[in-house]
């Protein structure tokens, strides 16, 4: 019985990665072969959704293997996270408006990314070209003047304007998961959620459990519910007329009679839940 669920645990893994390969092809349909490099809206699209591609393949093969299957959870974050300024952008008011958003989001990127070097020992960043840093402060100067005159004084967008972003989200789309699976992601970020997977091994000291089945189901549902909306959002930005057929896919997946006999068969045991 045991091996049966876990056959169709695996089962429903390798469908989801068809989910990954869908929104692939979405994103592609009708796009130039080469984004423009003032194009940035499909410029910030393409960096977040690869990124988030990236840990939700990376998440799914980590719930093949019970005793890795609870980091799957951390990948949450970043995926939450793109979602988070992907849905900022389109919320821009018209393609202007997205436009100068994204430029806020790759203004804030870089900074972000050159502040992180300057903090380093020059050993640490020894690998990379001489003229890194000055590239990035070249990059980062002609991103402020378009971002200028797109219309915007903000220093560029930061880490700390996701979580609002993910709360209003939560509320408009009636999933309070999106947010709160960011703060619980957050908790394994930092070091904070270990009581998730310990067990007691004697002598006050702890061990770490492995997933359970059910674990596994319920964060395969987490990752796949956050990867549709993070989906969605950039499609809506780069190729709205591919969302419907994403956002099909994503819930012929979810409410498949397979999905759903591993949550009733396989989820009630879940420590998550
Ligand atoms: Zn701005």
């Amino acid at each position: 019985m045991t091996n049966d669920a876990e056959a169709r645990f695996r089962r429903l893994v390798a469908r989801a990665s068809l989910l990954d390969v869908l929104l692939g092809e979405c994103l592609e349909v009708g796009q130039p072969s080469e984004i423009a490099w003032d194009d940035f809206v499909a410029v910030a699209t393409e960096h977040l959704s690869r990124w988030a591609r990236l840990e939700t393949r990376a998440a799914l093969s980590l719930l093949l293997d019970p005793t890795t299957a609870p980091a799957s959870e951390l990948l949450l974050r970043g995926q939450l996270e793109a979602l988070a300024h992907l849905s900022w952008i389109s919320e821009g008011s018209g393609a202007a408006g997205q436009r100068q958003r994204a430029l806020c989001y790759e203004l804030g990127r870089l900074k972000r990314y050159r502040d992180g070097w300057l903090k380093m020992s020059p050993e640490a960043v020894s690998h990379l070209p001489n003229n890194t840093a000055e590239q990035l402060e070249h990059d980062i100067a002609s991103l402020q003047q378009l971002h200028l005159e797109a219309g915007c004084r903000c220093s560029g967008r930061n880490d700390g304007a996701v979580e609002a972003q993910l709360r209003s989200l939560a509320k408009i789309l009636k999933q309070p998961a999106i947010y709160e699976l960011w703060a619980t992601s957050s908790f394994v970020a930092h070091q904070f959620g270990y009581d998730r997977i310990a067990k007691p091994a004697g002598k006050g000291l702890t061990s770490a459990s492995e997933a359970t089945l059910g674990d596994r189901v319920k964060l395969l549902s987490w990752v796949l519910l956050v990867y549709g909306y993070m989906g969605q959002a950039a499609l809506q930005l780069t190729n709205p007329n591919q969302q419907v057929r994403f956002a099909s896919g994503v819930r012929r997946y979810l409410g498949s009679p397979s999905f759903k006999r591993a949550t009733r068969e396989i989820g009630p045991d879940s420590v998550y839940s």
